[in-house]
């Protein structure tokens, strides 16, 4: 019985790729990610020659039968996503409990790395011991009534958002009644890193004095 592998890689830094992660890129038979180009560079990086296949989430349901008849067949399989940990709003979470329910005998093995979750609150100065975690907003049905389950909430709350809709995401949390703090960590180990916390008023007097900043990837944690 083969081994599927889930393999966390960088946010933004390739040097951010763990000695376990580019051993298991490198000892496995076969890799599945998001984007092939993306994982392309990172191989190229690590003088890495590995077949690479694409699932991500429209695709993921297919290729979990072809993944599952690799590791009935012995094969070594990693799956990567474009950036991150494979799961957190990203693919693998299907595949990871497809393999669980299908092939018991498999093994499933996490090799742990960057998460722009975790990289944000590392440096958000927030006490992270207890947290929301909810990933992406829903664009237009529910959302609403997430915003004001965020708005009641007594422990800190991690969104992802794009950089379409940050000021919206501002706006919206300006409306919510409940005077709220944000840290805004944006780019994440890349060269315009930067993290802009304060009320929510005061951040958005940030970005509209630097509309240069609302470009990029953004992780928003918001608090009391
Ligand atoms: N699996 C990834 C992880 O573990 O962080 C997350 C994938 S999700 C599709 C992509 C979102 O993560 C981006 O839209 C952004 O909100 C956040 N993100 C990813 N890289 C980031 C970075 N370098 N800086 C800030 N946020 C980032």
């Amino acid at each position: 019985m083969g081994k599927l592998s889930i393999v966390a890689t960088p946010i933004g830094n390739l040097e951010d790729t763990t000695l376990r992660a580019l051993r298991t890129l490198k000892e496995c038979d076969v890799i599945y990610t998001e984007d092939t180009r993306v994982t392309s560079k990172l191989l190229a990086k690590y003088e890495l020659r590995k077949s690479v296949f694409r699932l991500d989430t429209v695709t993921e349901a297919k290729k979990t039968d072809e993944i599952i008849a690799r590791l009935e067949a012995g094969e070594h399989v990693a799956l990567v996503s474009d950036a991150g940990t494979p799961g957190i709003s990203d693919p693998g979470a299907r595949l990871v409990a497809a393999v669980r329910a299908r092939l018991s005998d498999a093994r499933i093995e996490a090799i742990p790395g960057a998460s722009a979750l975790t990289a944000a609150l590392s440096i958000a100065g927030v006490d992270a011991g207890e947290f929301t975690f909810l990933g992406f907003l829903p664009h237009k049905k529910g959302r609403q009534t997430v915003l004001k389950k965020l708005a009641k909430s007594e422990i800190p709350v991690v969104l992802y958002e794009s950089p379409h809709r940050i000021i919206k995401l501002l706006t919206e949390l300006s409306h919510l009644g409940e005077q709220r703090n944000v840290v805004i960590a944006r780019e994440l180990t890349k060269i315009h890193e930067e993290v802009v916390a304060g009320t929510v008023a005061e951040v958005q007097v940030h970005f509209a004095e630097h509309p240069d900043a609302v470009r990029g990837e953004f992780v928003v944690i918001v608090t009391h």
